[in-house]
């Protein structure tokens, strides 16, 4: 299956990562799940097991080599003229961060991702010029912030537009073109480095938050002068736990009904296209407007649903699930 994932044109492929228990968890939690093969992920809960079918179910102790394998082809696609997009959807603490960042001993898809582009870059200096550009965005309680550009305190007014090729922009924000993936990663950290000291409560807004990182790559033709336009998007999603419990008011209730509205939207758009309806309700959020064409039609998306594996997330592990299913419905 190492190749079909090229032949992803407007589909969605679903993979599954489950985060290894905590040593803490260990000692008090039992594991729930138990993956069958590498496509069948069976959860066990107090009314009898569940079965779950994903493209791909990558085990706890899988690395981020094993994970990146698989979906550094698609990475080529963006040279051939697609828009990749890749995101991470789950509860808070269930490995989205992990996936799409990673650290510095560990690093996630991004980094990985960077390296890729330059490789392929070079590999096609002979015939293109190749450039790259990045911007990279965070949605806030339905509010656009350019990461890129709070260093300069202006206020811009940031405006989600489609030209007329169906390409999505954002008018007001910053892309920054970038020549080697050095560049590419320090500019992303330092947009990171922003994501936190932006906030006034700093220390879980990133879960309450989209981040959105698109990598513009532009080809042209040495011999003819003719052009090819891809993006790779990279999504770290707001957790997808209800933070709206009993007692929550004001702003966080205003956070958490943001969250849901994009993350449902999000589901719907995805399932629209799974089931080939008619409609896809793209407009019905920010998030799904600002990623209109990098879902579905000329897009390849993969989608990572990350979920922990002890008993007491339960509940949230199989809501998370559920919703990633969806995408799967054909
Ligand atoms: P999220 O972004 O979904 O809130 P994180 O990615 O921050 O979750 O993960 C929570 C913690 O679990 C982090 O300390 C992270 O390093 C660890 N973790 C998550 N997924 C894995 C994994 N697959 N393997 C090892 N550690 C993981
Ligand atoms: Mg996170």
């Amino acid at each position: 299956y190492f190749n079909t994932i090229e032949d992803l044109k407007g589909k969605i492929r679903v993979y599954c990562r489950l985060r290894p228990m905590t040593p803490a968890e260990q000692r008090v939690q039992h594991s729930v799940a138990d993956v069958v093969d590498p496509y069948t992920l069976v959860i066990n809960t107090p009314k009898g097991p569940k079965e779950f079918h994903f493209d791909r179910v990558f085990l706890p102790e899988d690395t981020q080599e094993t994970v990146f394998e698989d979906t550094h082809t698609l990475v080529q696609s963006a040279f051939d003229g697609y828009n990749v997009c890749i995101c991470a959807y789950g509860q808070t603490g269930s490995g989205k961060t992990h996936t799409i960042i990673g650290d510095d001993i560990q690093p996630g898809l991004a980094t990985r991702t960077f390296e890729r582009i330059f490789q392929l870059t070079e590999d096609h200096q002979a015939q293109f010029d190749v450039q790259v550009s990045c911007s990279m965005l965070e949605l806030y309680n339905d509010k656009l912030i350019d990461l890129l550009r709070l260093a300069d305190q202006t206020e811009v007014k940031l405006e989600i537009k489609k030209d007329k090729r169906g390409i999505v922009w954002v008018q007001g924000s910053r892309i920054s073109p970038v020549t080697d993936a050095n560049q590419l990663s320090d500019l992303f950290y330092r947009g990171l480095h922003s994501r936190h000291t932006g906030s006034t409560r700093m220390n879980d807004r990133s879960s309450r938050s989209h981040l959105i990182v698109s990598i513009n790559i532009e080809c042209t033709s040495r011999l003819h002068g003719t052009v090819i336009r891809g993006k790779v998007s990279l999504l770290d999603l707001a957790g997808s736990e209800r933070f709206a419990k009993s007692g929550s008011s004001g702003d966080q209730l205003r956070e958490a009904s943001s969250i849901n509205k994009s993350l449902s939207t999000l589901g719907d758009v995805i399932s629209a296209l799974a089931s080939e309806q008619p409609h896809t309700p793209y407009r019905n959020s920010k998030l799904t407007m600002l990623m209109q064409d990098s879902l579905g039609g000329n897009a390849k998306t993969l989608l990572f649903v990350t979920a922990s594996i002890a008993a007491f997330n339960l509940d949230e592990t199989l809501t998370s699930l559920t919703y990633a299913s969806r995408a799967k419905a054909v």
